[in-house]
């Protein structure tokens, strides 16, 4: 018998660098990699999360290196309930091509995906995007959103539970 009672898988897009692999590594082993090595991008994780005594298991998506072609293919969204849209607070650009991967996004993924946006590495200090901008963001296009830092682990946990939960609610 599974040992969960519900599978969701995520996705997490976003450009290149801006924290996506981290974000993966760190909800499924509270670890971070500072170094950034392309080859050892992880692809594919997965956790166990309890939810109003509900079993879920979290299959998670990582894009690993795919963005570079910023096609991401529609195979890689199929059947995904979650998606965290990511972008990097120190960089700029990385905001500045939201709209292109939630268009991407609402292309390619079934209507009903959760999509939580996520503006990465909050531990740095120096900022090109306030924390305003990216709620705004958010609100214009009915999404979630909250920033976090992969390096410390800040509401890393939220980000998948809370995308979880909203899950949860619209079955
Ligand atoms: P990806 O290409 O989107 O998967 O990005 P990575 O997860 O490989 O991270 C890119 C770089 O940013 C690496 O050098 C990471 O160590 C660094 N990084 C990722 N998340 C954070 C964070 O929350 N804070 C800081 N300071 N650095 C981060």
């Amino acid at each position: 018998m599974a040992d969960y009672n519900y599978l969701f898988k995520y996705i997490i897009v976003g450009d290149a660098g801006v924290g996506k692999s981290c974000l993966l590594l760190q909800f499924t082993d509270k670890r971070f990699r500072a170094e950034h090595d392309m080859t050892i991008g992880v692809e594919f994780g997965h956790r166990l999360a309890e939810l109003d005594g509900q079993k879920i298991k979290l299959q998670i998506w990582d894009t690993a290196g795919q963005e570079a072609f910023r096609s991401i293919t529609r195979a890689y969204y199929r059947g995904a309930t979650g998606a965290l849209l990511v972008y990097d607070i120190s960089r700029r650009a990385s905001f500045d091509h939201l709209a292109q991967w939630l268009t991407d996004a609402r292309q390619n993924a079934q209507p009903n995906m959760v999509i939580i946006l996520i503006g990465n590495k909050s531990d740095l200090e120096r900022r090109e995007v306030t924390y305003e901008e990216g709620a705004w963001f958010a609100r214009q296009n009915g999404l979630f959103f909250l920033e976090t830092s992969a390096k410390t682990g800040q509401n890393v946990e939220a980000a998948f539970l809370d995308t979880a939960r909203q899950i949860f609610e619209n079955l």
